[in-house]
């Protein structure tokens, strides 16, 4: 794994602010950003700043981390005028899940209805 803050991966260096992102949260554990291609009117990825490749390989001492994207993402889609419509929350791990980018990241998808099951 990379020394750097952030790990070696695309989210790592939007949380390094090598590359710009349309940041709309930050905190001591996580930051959250615009998707770059939206996937519905409001589209965020909150991503812990520690560099969790995926969901699976998170571990037992993940579990307060875990916990804070959760409430983050909670207080993100309020803050994105999503509370009273509702949202979708998504983690997508590994090929099957169809996981792009290997830094663990949150999903917020709002501001249109959302279908199930999902393709
Ligand atoms: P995954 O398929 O891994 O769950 O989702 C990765 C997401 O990251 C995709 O929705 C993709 O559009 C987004 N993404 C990939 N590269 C960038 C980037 O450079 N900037 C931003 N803001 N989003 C990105």
């Amino acid at each position: 794994q990379s020394a750097l803050p952030g790990g070696d991966t695309i989210f790592g260096k939007i949380l390094r602010k090598e590359i710009p992102a349309k940041f709309v949260y930050e905190d001591d554990q996580c930051v959250a950003f615009h998707d770059v291609n939206p996937q519905a009117p409001t589209h965020i990825l909150v991503i812990p700043r520690k560099p969790i490749a995926q969901l699976s390989k998170a571990s037992d001492e993940d579990e307060q981390l875990l916990g804070h994207l959760m409430i983050a993402a909670r207080k993100i889609a309020a803050q994105e005028g999503l509370g009273e419509s509702g949202f979708r929350i998504v983690i997508n791990d590994g090929k099957n899940g169809a996981q792009s980018v290997y830094h663990l990241h949150l999903h917020i998808l709002g501001g249109r209805q959302m279908r199930w099951p999902p393709g």
